[in-house]
């Protein structure tokens, strides 16, 4: 920028002053806004760099009285600041409806099988009876007198180190940014003038094979909806119930089964457990195959279908819990023959130690024990490490987003 450029800035705006002052403009209501207005634009453009406004308008740019470049009034004044200052303001404008976020809790069977769910939701909709103009009949909406019709009023602050003063801009209170403003008889009945009523509608949603949990389903335009602008989004966000039975882990499930002392010992060859789709799960283990407790075995392609894939499946883990007879059961056994036919029990030990007591028999709950102690705060002293270290790393790991909570 040329020191031309400079000095023309100053005539420019003395002369605008001269013409917009108050004293000059005393019919004018606004005259001094617009003075105001004007002044604190030059003293920004008189300070910074930025002055492709000027350039490009002339100083009609940057006050509301101009016609500068045929361009809006409101836009010149939005992208002026905007330009100079990358302050994001300017006449507020949505560009669609509320989007609408709808936590919706399904089954590991709702998962596995797919599902449509009809639910009524209520939303925003456009007035029907004044078709979103908030007025009765005819009744026009006269400009806002507040803001003098912009929806935005300006305000002056200081800036940061507080040597000069910089102009913003915030929505006006009286019409909230709209511009416009109805008397009370001329307001729609039906939505009191706020161009928008609440509408219950419904809406048809699917729940496909495999989703994962925390999956949003998202209904484009389906959600609230503004006078002259695209209506919102709804979306329903997934969460997974706690099953009784399954565990998901991915793609894969994870479920225990109890099998019998026979069981472990002589093999099964029988229905294990009822599928999330109802199917009876029949395994047969290999013969001659003790089972220990605990032990897993994986039931391939019968875990998640694979979303979008859903004659793809993960896989299905069973823990073979061991359930042992009971002591009515034993009652019944001859004990000699039974001894005949299991193993061994435990020698006596060798080498015997010096010293031997005899101590009671008598059941103990090892769990109580345990949350007793954390309980009173008495750590160490039977290092637990398991759970420091759980307690400590837990807080930063995320549950992974397939696990059911
Ligand atoms: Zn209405
Ligand atoms: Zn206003």
């Amino acid at each position: 920028m040329s020191c031309g450029k400079i000095y023309d800035i100053k005539k420019a705006y003395k002369k605008k002053a001269k013409e917009h002052h108050p004293d000059k403009n005393i019919n004018d209501p606004d005259a001094g806004e617009k003075f105001q207005e004007m002044a604190a634009a030059y003293e920004i453009l008189n300070d910074t760099n930025s002055r492709e406004v000027y350039d490009r308008y002339g100083i009609d740019g940057l006050t509301k009285g101009g016609g500068g470049g045929g361009m809006d009034d409101n836009d010149m004044f939005a992208q002026f600041m905007a330009q100079s200052f990358g302050f994001g303001f300017g006449p507020e404008r949505r560009p669609k409806g509320n989007d609408t976020t709808v936590p919706y809790e399904v089954t590991l069977e709702d998962l596995y099988n797919g599902k449509t769910v009809k639910m009524n939701l209520e939303k925003e909709a456009v007035c029907g009876t004044c078709q979103g103009s908030g007025a009765r009949g005819n009744s026009k909406p006269k400009p806002c007198s507040t803001c003098d019709g912009k929806g935005w009023t300006t305000f002056t602050a200081a800036t940061a180190n507080r040597d000069r003063m910089q102009v913003g801009r915030g929505q006006c209170r009286d019409c909230k940014g709209a511009g416009e403003r109805l008397k009370e008889k001329e307001k729609c009945k039906k939505c009191k003038g706020e161009k928008i009523v609440t509408e219950k509608n419904r809406q048809e949603i699917h729940v496909e094979r495999g989703m994962p949990d925390r999956y949003r389903i998202v209904l484009h335009g389906a959600g609230d909806q503004r006078p002259g602008a695209p209506p919102g989004d709804v979306t329903f966000l997934l969460k997974t119930q706690k099953h009784e039975s399954f565990e998901r882990i991915g793609d894969d499930l994870v479920t225990h089964v109890t099998i019998t002392l026979s069981e472990a010992l002589l093999g099964f060859d029988r229905i294990l457990l009822t599928h999330l789709d109802g199917r009876g799960i029949k395994v047969t283990s290999p013969p001659g195959k003790i089972i220990k407790p605990h032990d897993t075995i994986i039931l391939r392609g019968e875990g998640m279908p694979i979303h979008k894939r859903p004659d793809e499946k993960g896989d299905l883990h069973v823990i073979l819990d061991l359930e042992m007879p009971s002591n009515d059961w034993l009652k019944t056994i001859d004990r000699r023959v039974l001894e005949s036919l299991l193993p061994p029990k435990k020698k006596v030990l060798e080498p015997l130690p010096d010293i031997v007591d005899e101590v009671p028999y008598e059941e103990s709950d090892i769990g109580e024990l345990r949350s007793s102690f954390l309980d009173g705060g008495l750590d160490g002293q039977f290092g637990d490490d398991d759970s420091d270290w759980e307690d400590e790393d837990g807080e930063d790991i995320e549950q992974p987003e397939c696990r059911p909570q």
